[in-house]
């Protein structure tokens, strides 16, 4: 019997973290905030805008939200985040993704300041994360380590299959398994034979955008897998990349809904509040120059 491996248990231990280090600001006369800035026409980024709302609202942190018409301009994003930037009740700011066509992703991304770049998009915070500076990392590879530590999962040394390299979610879950100690093999589009890379593994994390991709055939008894996918299935349930049926084959397996994308959201509040210390550490630093 696989063991379910629940996204919820590890969300509710951020959420409690994060309560008392609220609670101690609060003492303090401070408050957290997160902004998020958004262009209608997306029904996906509209879910997970509200999804944040409600979170925020139930956790104590102040949420701004910045909503632009679809027709909007690079100029008008670009003067909502300088905004932002400059705004010392600001915390945190997110920039829902994907953006219509017109306007460039790498450009608007670019501009958000990196102490309150939450998403971790930024060149800054992807140069720190390879690097190891202080920076802000991404909350879905933090997930994914942070739920296989919770479950007890040592990755220091263990032979770790990555499938997929994407940006958002497979490249720095690269860099943070190299941090972790862990031996990585990075599967990708061009990989021969998925099955043999998966047979030698102790730990897989799958993040390629799709389903399909690795069947029960694949998954050994002792393996451990961990899915970051989250796809719309046409009737709008959500749905992970591994198949429940392909997942119930390994030692544990994560569930979807209710797996990575529950610790995602925590961890998006986490990095408000480790925003808001890089921030005040480097006020700090300034104030001694
Ligand atoms: P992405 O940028 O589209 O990258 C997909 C990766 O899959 C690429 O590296 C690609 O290889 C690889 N790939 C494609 N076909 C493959 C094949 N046949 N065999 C092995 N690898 C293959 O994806 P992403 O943005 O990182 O997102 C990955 C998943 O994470 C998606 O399902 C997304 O919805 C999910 N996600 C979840 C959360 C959450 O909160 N849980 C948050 C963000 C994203 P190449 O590099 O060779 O093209």
């Amino acid at each position: 019997m696989s063991k379910l491996l629940k996204g919820k248990p590890v969300a509710d231990e951020v959420y409690a973290e994060l309560a008392q280090r609220t609670e101690t600001l609060r003492a303090d006369g401070e408050a957290l905030q997160l902004a998020v800035v958004t262009v209608t026409g997306d029904p996906a980024s509209a879910y997970y805008v509200q999804a944040k709302r409600k979170v925020a609202e139930r956790i104590g942190i102040g949420f701004r939200l910045y909503e632009f018409a679809a027709d909007c301009t690079e100029a008008d994003l670009l003067a909502c985040i300088a905004g932002l930037n400059a705004d010392p009740a600001v915390h945190g700011i997110m920039l829902e993704l994907p953006l219509p066509k017109h306007l460039s992703t790498s450009r608007i991304t670019e501009a958000i300041e990196p102490l309150k770049d939450v998403d971790g998009v930024t060149p800054a915070s992807k140069l720190a994360l390879l690097t190891g500076a202080p920076g802000l990392v991404p909350a879905t590879p933090q997930a994914c380590i942070r739920l296989a530590k919770h479950y007890g999962y040592s990755l220091s040394g263990s032979n770790v299959t990555l499938v997929g390299r994407g940006k958002t979610v497979g490249m720095p879950l690269f860099h943070l398994l190299q941090r972790e100690q862990a031996t990585v093999t990075v599967c990708h589009s061009r990989t021969r034979d998925l099955k043999q890379h998966l047979a030698h593994a102790e730990i897989a994390f799958v993040a390629v955008g799709f389903g399909g991709l690795v069947t029960s055939g694949m998954i050994h008894p002792e393996l451990v897998l961990i899915d970051a996918g989250m796809n719309e299935r046409p009737d709008g349930t959500i749905a992970g990349d591994v198949d429940p049926d392909a997942g119930a084959m390994a030692a544990a397996f994560t569930p979807t809904p209710g797996g990575i994308g529950t610790l995602t959201t925590a961890l998006l509040f986490d990095n408000v509040y480790k925003a808001y210390e890089l921030q005040r550490a480097a006020g700090q630093k300034e104030g001694h120059l």
